[in-house]
């Protein structure tokens, strides 16, 4: 299952970010989905929110921060960074569907809106990335 071993993957870099900064428990996770991502987000959600913390008692109790990271593009040609709204894509519902679902189909969309050229880079809203975590230690005097 794609999004268990996701959300699993997300716990265990949250768990060796504790380890590092010496946390005993984790109290909050921040999240961002990028757009592009393909991703059953409920499942996702249900993986990371209810199945998997039962496996770890530093995450007992930890309350998780979801949010969608918006795509940024670059131009290759003249390095101009823009988002979805500015590449031309927004605006018909069925193309705005199939970006969701194929990834790869943002290239056959995506235009520079400085000088036109299909020719980009996907900077931002790919993946999922551990943004943060807050925690603390059995030590802190709070
Ligand atoms: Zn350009």
């Amino acid at each position: 299952m794609h999004e268990l071993a996701l959300a699993d993957s997300v716990l265990k870099a949250a768990l060796s970010a504790a380890d590092d900064a010496g946390m005993d428990r984790i109290d909050r996770i921040v999240v961002k989905i990028g757009e592009l991502q393909q991703i059953e987000r409920e499942l996702f959600e249900f993986s990371l929110t209810t199945v998997l913390p039962a496996m770890d008692d530093r995450l007992a109790g930890v309350q998780f921060d979801l949010s969608e990271e918006l795509v940024r593009f670059e131009c290759r040609s003249c390095g101009t960074d823009y988002g979805r709204n500015d590449a031309g894509i927004e605006g018909d519902g069925d193309q705005d569907e199939a970006i969701h679902f194929i990834p790869e189909l943002s290239h056959a969309f995506a235009r520079c809106p400085s000088c036109g050229s299909p020719d980009f880079e996907i900077r931002a809203g790919r993946g999922i990335t551990l943004e943060r975590i807050e925690g603390s230690s059995e030590d802190d005097p709070g």
